[in-house]
């Protein structure tokens, strides 16, 4: 197999150390968040259905004049306020709702609107807020070769640092982005670019729009003095544009490495079911520092992954993937964050086995073996619900697609492809939990996956085995599998065995669910040696019994 990855990290928000000395490995960012204070909001009585942002972006000063229409509609019988998120340190100018004024309170990130009049249920209203300040995350400001770039990176909960919405993702809405900059520069975001307006003034206007419900943490703008180039995607009668916008000074090295971009949205169109947003585009627009960021139709990508050698292969497939796990099936919160990433960074192995079939296969998942047991930070800790700080960990990254790669085994080929075609159809453009694919998963495979998901997501830890194997007579073989992790559960997993013979080989599967675990079998000649796991399917440690049993050959 032909090695492409050297050194590994998974992203999401995903940070390089450096691309270019392969000797210092990638890093992490360990994002310090507090998803708690989105549960205080949890009492949501009102369904986002349109945003209309109208956003003048001085990069000089670093401020932003905005205008956000937000059209709503009421869940309950009488809802006579609203509550958005919008930090504190951005100044409300006026919010109103058909044009009169309404009453507002703003403080601890939170912007309450005092409706009109109490919407009725199912009443759809707008109000339009008008805001400025600059921001101190979420949208960023620097420069690449002395030319001024913007661009926002908000998963999971800086959208409100710049603009007010609701902000936890189990929201979508359509969206429609208008994006003021000086008339050198090019705006890149969300869907469709619907127009592009000289505003005669030294300024020019790019209006997106995404008409496809997207969460406000994919929600992107991009702008600088990009040049774009575009490849095209055809599926049946259509014909799709994947664009990009990059700095001038890597268009070459742009070109060379995207050109991967198409066979992988095939790639992918095929085993996941369609590219989810083919009436608009696939995107990448260039952002300075380490970090690529699963934009819906424009994921954002990091310029020092852009080398022109094609060595970051794995992270153009792991964002493009996401636009199925995350964009077009979103978790409906962060706790639910396995179901992006773990998703994701599988499909990166998905991408391996495709190039370069089961080998290439257990090879990125030896990978991420490595990378989980090796340079795992801190305590262990269940792949469900994080803690604080955890939301981009190793749990949530290669442990999780090593679940997936698990779930494959268990519940055999044909199933485990079933199941991702209708998980991505029965929720697409829609919000996702961990019931939402176990049920999947246990409706394709026909049999109950408590056990499965119990332990491997809501538990913490992984299996450390110790295997070994002897004769009990010509023809009779004894395994024996014990279970020696201290700090974890007991696990149960089948495993299979291969019984290498002078003459050829066989496997078995057996059903290890006790701490010490023995398997006899019978054939008709002894065998030379008995693998364990020949396949690597299992996520586990290895400890070794003592070498030699007396008394028995
Ligand atoms: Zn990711």
């Amino acid at each position: 197999m032909k090695k492409v990855i050297t050194s590994y990290i998974s992203l999401c928000v995903f940070f390089f150390c450096s691309l270019y000395a392969q000797e210092i490995p990638y890093h992490k960012k360990g994002i310090e968040y507090d998803f708690r204070t989105l549960v205080e909001t949890s009492a949501h009585d009102f369904d986002v259905l349109h945003y209309r942002f109208d956003w003048r972006i001085d990069l000089d000063s670093q401020y932003i004049q905005g205008k956000v229409s937000v059209r709503a509609r009421s869940l309950i019988p009488s809802l006579d306020r609203i509550r958005l998120h919008l930090a504190e340190n951005m100044e409300v100018t006026g919010i109103a709702q058909n044009q009169i004024p309404l009453d507002f309170d703003h403080g601890d990130d939170f912007l309450d609107i005092y409706l009109v009049q109490p919407q009725s249920q199912n009443e759809e209203f707008e109000v339009e807020i008008t805001y400025q300040g600059y921001p101190e995350s979420g949208l960023n400001f620097s420069q690449h070769q002395n030319q001024p770039i913007v661009w926002s990176l908000d998963e999971p909960i800086d959208s409100r640092e710049w603009f007010p919405c609701y902000d936890l993702p189990s929201d979508k809405a359509t969206a429609e982005m208008r994006i003021t900059v000086p008339n050198n520069l090019v705006a890149a975001s969300n869907g469709s670019l619907i127009n592009v307006i000289d505003n005669h003034d030294g300024t020019v206007t790019y209006v997106w729009e995404e008409n496809y419900p997207i969460a406000t943490y994919l929600i992107s703008i991009a702008a600088t003095d990009y040049q774009t180039f575009s490849d095209y995607y055809t599926s049946g009668s259509e014909v799709m544009e994947v664009i990009y916008f990059v700095y001038p000074e890597h268009i070459v090295q742009a070109q060379a490495d995207f050109s991967i971009t198409v066979p992988m949205i095939e790639f992918y169109s095929q085993s996941f079911g369609e590219y989810p947003f083919l009436k608009e585009k696939y995107g990448m627009a260039e952002i300075p520092r380490r970090i690529a960021m699963e934009h819906q139709t424009c994921t954002s990508y990091p310029s020092d992954a852009i080398t022109g050698d094609q060595r970051n292969d794995w992270l153009i497939a792991h964002e493009l993937a996401h636009q199925w796990w995350g964009d077009l099936v979103t978790l409906v919160d962060w706790p639910e964050i396995w179901l992006n990433e773990g998703f994701a960074t599988y499909s990166d192995a998905l991408w391996h086995e495709h190039l370069y079939g089961p080998e290439g296969l257990k090879s990125r998942m030896a990978e991420f073996k490595d990378f989980y047991l090796e340079d795992h930070q801190g305590p262990e800790h269940p792949i469900y619900d994080p803690p604080e700080g955890h939301l981009f960990c190793e749990e949530e990254y290669e442990k999780a697609a090593w679940v997936l790669h698990m779930l494959r085994f268990v519940v055999g080929e044909n199933a485990f492809w079933k199941i991702l075609k209708k998980y991505a159809r029965d929720f697409a453009y829609s919000n996702v939990a961990t019931d939402d694919f176990w049920n999947v998963c246990e409706q394709v495979y026909g049999e109950d996956l408590g056990w499965f998901f119990n332990q491997w997501i809501f538990e913490a830890g992984y299996p450390t085995y110790k295997f070994r194997w002897f004769s009990l007579d010509q023809t009779a073989v004894r395994v024996e599998i014990g279970q020696v992790q201290e700090d974890f559960p007991i696990f149960k997993m089948p495993i299979e065995l291969q019984f290498n013979f002078p003459s050829g080989t066989a496997r078995e599967i057996v059903w290890v669910d006790k701490k010490d675990n023995f398997f006899d079998f019978s054939f008709p000649e002894r065998p030379i040696t008995v693998v364990f796991d020949p396949d690597a399917w299992i996520l586990c440690e290895m400890e070794e019994y003592p070498k030699k049993i007396k008394g028995r050959r």
